[in-house]
């Protein structure tokens, strides 16, 4: 039914358990991995250790940027020096505001690249939109959200769990 949302690979856990193999075997190069919810804890500018040392596993095989929707510069700043890797902000997904520099800093071409996120209708949209693979995980749990966020959040798993 929303053929736009429907993620190349998907998992019932956070992004840790993406693992590089599974990455491997989609020939990609290059990862966009979303920040909140996805690798951080909104507003949280904290790593936590798993996600850490996945990250530092993917370093080593993958070029990395971070792609945010996320819009305040102060907060960017912090999360850039707590993380070693390009933080693209005011990304304004699933639009492509902030993708031409994502790509710019791959630079390889859309199919070598994967999106990872946690929400369909920003991150695997996005991906759709500009041929990468899209990889859809489930929200850090180790915090706590809005209940209508949560509620959203259910709602869009629904449709692409319906396809
Ligand atoms: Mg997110």
């Amino acid at each position: 039914m929303f053929p736009f949302l429907k993620p190349t690979l998907i998992y019932e856990g956070d992004v840790t358990r993406v693992r590089l193999q599974d990455l491997k075997n989609l020939n990609v190069e290059g990862l966009i991995i979303d920040l909140d919810n996805t690798i951080m804890a909104p507003k949280s500018a904290r790593l936590d250790a798993p996600v850490q040392l996945w990250l530092d596993v993917m370093k080593k095989h993958f070029k990395i940027v971070i792609l945010t929707n996320n819009n305040k510069a102060f907060y960017l700043e912090t999360v850039r020096q707590v993380i070693d890797l390009p933080v693209i902000g005011f990304a304004k997904k699933p639009w492509a505001f902030g993708v031409h520099e994502a790509l710019r800093i791959l630079d390889m071409s859309n199919d070598k690249i994967a999106v990872i996120g946690d929400r369909p209708l920003t991150d695997t949209w996005l991906g759709q939109r500009f041929g990468f693979k899209t990889i859809l995980v489930r929200a850090l749990t180790a915090h706590i959200e809005p209940k209508w966020k949560f509620f959203l959040r259910k709602l869009e798993w629904s449709f692409v769990k319906k396809m």
